[in-house]
């Protein structure tokens, strides 16, 4: 990714289904103005989902999604289309594209339910209009919008017809939340200041910030605020020459007792990781896993869950430092497994607890899945940055700034 664009995670994900040779690749080529997919008349050229980033106007930063058909055949056919499904809990808006000569098969209503059991705002693309030049299209978008409940277009992918009212219809119905969840624009005023606390040790990448504290920054400087950036040495000497005391200091988890002792009390504190558990998550539903920790007993299983694939570090803080202060915490035999990608293990329930990274990589549709997953049977969930702070006895302090989720780590819900 290069500095100059917007990461995946902040995205709209807008995803593509629909039967083998109804034009998927070329719907995407046309509302992108690029052949940015593959198009060809054999059946089943898409075969994994497809992810590309894109600045797309007037619908700005997304990401695309290209999905194998859901009429593949086959052993094989039907391991893509599970993985076509996967795609449903990281989609923002699904277009279902249709050949409009074909008509809505079974396999569309099926992929249509599925969509509607996830709460998905649904597209139904009618391609290839230029092969219906004959037939009174509009009628059959009124009737199917009647029958299927929800937006039809009738476009011809091939002449570039319709592509304007498809991206109407996409904007009409992007989540309003996309923009809503801002990473602290609620919680600062034009003029405040800011200081975030970033440790460069040698875990922290060459010759840049990390993405959360990038998009941080962006999110003061939009807000009309400041951002002071110091390292946590730094932090008491930074405090002590502002004129104006800041409205927040905001901390790498990895530093967080050394910046809770360098923090007068009169001054908010959290961490970037909690801000992203809001943004991205469920903070409340993380706030009662992390109070999960005391129930845990000898034989338990815990899932550490990592969105992406990474590079680990010898004192890995997934794979070695939370196993240890959970293990520290509760002095039980505790199990723990591992998992990193877009969805969990396919048994979730044998989980006493999950303690997910913090997303960074991931949008929060995706995020909110995995928190509905754990949610629905039954199994606790927490990311990383609030594990840490509650187990260093900091999460009382670094929720302050949420007084909803301080209210329910002070309740007796367990
Ligand atoms: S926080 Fe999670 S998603 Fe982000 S880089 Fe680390 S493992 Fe990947």
């Amino acid at each position: 990714m290069s500095l100059n664009e917007a990461p995946r995670s902040v995205r709209v994900h807008l995803a593509l289904f629909g039967k083998r040779n109804t034009g998927k690749s070329s719907v995407i080529n046309a509302i992108t103005g690029q052949e940015t997919a593959i198009v060809s008349e054999v059946k089943g050229t898409t075969t994994d989902p497809v992810f590309k980033s894109m600045e797309l106007l007037p619908i700005g930063p997304c990401v695309i999604i290209d999905t194998a058909g859901i009429d593949d055949v086959g052993a094989l056919g039907q391991l893509r289309i599970n993985k076509t499904l996967e795609v449903l809990d990281k989609t923002d808006v699904a277009l279902l594209i249709v050949d409009i000569k074909a008509g809505i098969s079974d396999d569309d209503r099926f992929v249509m339910t599925k969509f509607k059991e996830k709460k998905k705002p649904i597209i139904v693309v009618l391609n290839k209009l230029d092969t219906f030049e004959n037939e009174d299209h509009e009628k059959i978008v009124t009737s199917l919008q009647e029958e299927l409940n929800t937006l039809v277009v009738a476009i011809s992918a091939l002449k570039g017809r319709g592509i304007k009212e498809l991206k109407d219809a996409i904007i009409s119905v992007i989540p309003e939340d996309q923009d809503k969840f801002k990473i602290l624009g609620d919680l600062i005023n034009p003029g405040d200041f800011v200081v975030l606390v970033t440790p460069i040790d040698k875990a922290a990448p060459k010759g840049r910030l990390i993405l959360p504290q990038q998009q941080t920054i962006r999110d003061v400087l939009e807000s009309d605020a400041m951002a002071i950036v110091t390292k946590e040495y730094e932090l008491r000497e930074t405090l002590s020459n502002l004129v104006k005391k800041p409205k927040l200091v905001i901390t790498d988890s990895q530093v967080f007792l050394k910046v809770a002792a360098d923090t007068p009390k009169d001054i908010l504190m959290t961490s970037f990781s909690i801000l992203f558990a809001r943004q991205k998550g469920d903070l409340t539903e993380f706030v009662k896993g992390a109070k999960a920790i005391e129930t845990l007993k000898d034989g338990d299983k815990v899932l550490i869950a990592e969105g992406c694939t990474h590079h680990r570090q010898s004192d890995d803080i997934g794979s070695v430092k939370i196993p240890r202060w959970i293990r520290q915490r509760t002095g039980k035999q505790i199990e723990f497994e591992f998992s990193a990608g877009s969805s969990f293990t396919d048994d979730v329930k044998k989980y006493a607890l999950i303690v997910h990274c913090g997303a960074c990589m991931m949008n929060r549709t995706g995020m909110l899945n995995k928190v509905k997953s754990a949610k629905c049977h039954h199994v606790p969930i927490v990311n990383y940055g609030i594990l840490i702070a509650y187990v260093q006895g900091l999460l009382p302090r670094a929720l302050e700034p949420f007084p909803l989720a301080k209210m329910t780590l002070e309740e007796d819900l367990l």
